[in-house]
């Protein structure tokens, strides 16, 4: 992100594509070979080193149900020594083997897999650890902040800190993920705009390096290592804590949608509701996205089901009319303090924006059913694609791709998002 002026837009696609059920066969059907060294068979280590084939299975395949790749063995650890103790027989060893951190598996290309090495299945610490996995406290440089072990899923980081008050300021659409398997990549959603991804959030990390030695980093101590697991798609040392800043955690949301026919107007209302952004800024809006409305694509989906059922023949009317219709999502929270104004704030920033008269639709929700918006588990393949796209471009990718390929090849899509963020962030 080499480019820092954040009045250039940068927008970020999600493109999922539905396919007919398919389940391969290919990882089920290999032969089972143990290429393990036999050293570490009888090692300290062989009772959570597991190889039957019902633990074999469950790391097998992923979220995208696409990729199936076998390991040797899996690893449920009982604490992060079990971790080191693994990494350092394979760095030590004349044979080494692959070793893949898996989180909640919800990758869609098998990035959390190896390939006849070792799965350490991270979610197995989460009940093991003898004290709680969300640990949060205060200090005079850092305010408050939490201490939060890199198997936890973001939902339980959530429900903890709320007991405190607090909450994490920036999140994924999705909550059944872990805190490693999200800061592995970088923890995208409607809040980025204004508080960056979720590893812009974070000060201070454990990691367990390819030696096997825990080190702990941040912006100051070990900063290349910070910098390098922070995003570095597990492939710089596993994340085992990960210290994450907090604030004060809002109570309700106002949650809004507004519906349009054309292209360059949508887009030039988003970026003029994210060019609010600091932090601090009261009249900032918490969370924007936006997502397209296809003919041949669902309406309410599984990201959340929005529209009234009394409205869905009219916008399933434009939708054939326009082919595409263009859809703003936005967010403000209030609490007990700001719910007498938050409409009247939310009337002011939606003064001049060029939806289609009449199709704004809003709803008020606790934070927690704000964030917890998304459930979505099948084992159907996900084919799944992420894009960064240049503002400069935005208009030929409508024009080429979504007016182009998907509606004139009749292509039927699952859901897919279009939203603007600022590069600076
Ligand atoms: C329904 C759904 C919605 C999603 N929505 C969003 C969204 O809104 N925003 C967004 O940014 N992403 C989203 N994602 C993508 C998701 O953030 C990534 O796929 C994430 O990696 C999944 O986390 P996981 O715990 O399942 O990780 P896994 O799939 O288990 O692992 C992902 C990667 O992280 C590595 N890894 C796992 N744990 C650790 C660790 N402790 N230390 C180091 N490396 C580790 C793995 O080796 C692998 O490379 C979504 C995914 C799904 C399925």
């Amino acid at each position: 992100m080499a480019d820092q002026n954040p009045a250039i837009p940068t927008y970020f696609l999600v493109l999922i594509l539905y396919i007919t059920r398919f389940v391969s066969t290919l990882g089920k059907s290999m032969p089972r070979t143990t290429l393990l060294p036999s050293k570490l068979q009888n090692h300290d280590l062989a009772n959570r080193l597991h190889l039957d084939p019902d633990s074999i299975e469950s790391v097998s395949s992923d979220y995208g149900n696409i990729v199936h790749k076998r390991p040797a063995a899996v690893l449920y650890p009982t604490s992060a020594e079990d971790i080191k103790t693994l990494i350092k027989f394979s760095y030590n060893s004349s044979a080494p083997f692959t070793i893949a951190a898996r989180g909640h598996g919800h990758s869609v290309r098998g990035q959390a897999m190896a390939y006849n090495g070792v799965v350490i299945d991270m979610i197995h610490l989460k009940n093991r650890r003898k004290k709680t996995g969300v640990i949060v406290s205060k200090s005079h440089s850092l305010g408050y902040f939490a201490d939060v072990g890199g198997e936890q899923l973001w939902i339980d980081v959530l429900n903890a800190t709320l007991e405190h008050g607090l909450a994490p300021v920036s999140w994924t659409d999705f909550l059944q993920l872990t805190v490693g398997g999200t800061l592995s990549n970088a923890g995208i959603s409607g809040q980025t705009f204004r508080y960056g991804p979720q590893i812009s959030n974070v000060f201070e990390v454990d990691v367990i390096t390819g030696k096997g030695q825990l080190v702990t980093c941040s912006p100051n101590i070990n900063s290349e290592l910070f910098y390098a697991v922070l995003g570095g798609l597990g492939q710089f040392g596993i994340i085992t804590r990960a210290r994450i800043a907090l604030e004060s955690a809002p109570k309700s949301v106002k949650w809004v949608r507004m519906l349009y026919s054309d292209f360059s107007a949508f887009t030039k209302d988003q970026e003029r509701l994210i060019s609010i952004n600091g932090r601090k800024q009261n009249n900032a809006l918490d969370y924007v996205e936006g997502s397209l409305l296809m003919a041949r694509g669902p309406l309410n989906n599984w990201r959340s089901s929005f529209f009234p059922a009394s409205d869905i023949p009219r916008i399933t009317s434009l939708a054939t009319q326009h082919g595409i219709i263009y859809t703003i999502e936005v967010a403000k929270y209030y609490d007990d303090w700001t719910q007498h104004t938050v409409d009247k704030e939310l009337e002011e920033m939606f003064k001049g924006l060029s939806f289609i008269p009449g199709l704004i639709f809003a709803k008020d929700v606790s934070y927690v059913d704000f964030l917890a918006r998304v459930r979505s588990e099948d084992n159907v393949p996900h084919p799944w694609l992420n894009l960064f796209l240049p503002k400069s471009s935005i208009e030929d990718f409508n024009s080429g791709v979504f007016r182009d390929i998907v509606l004139k090849r009749n292509i039927t899509t699952g859901p897919v998002l279009f939203y603007p963020m600022n590069r600076n962030k």
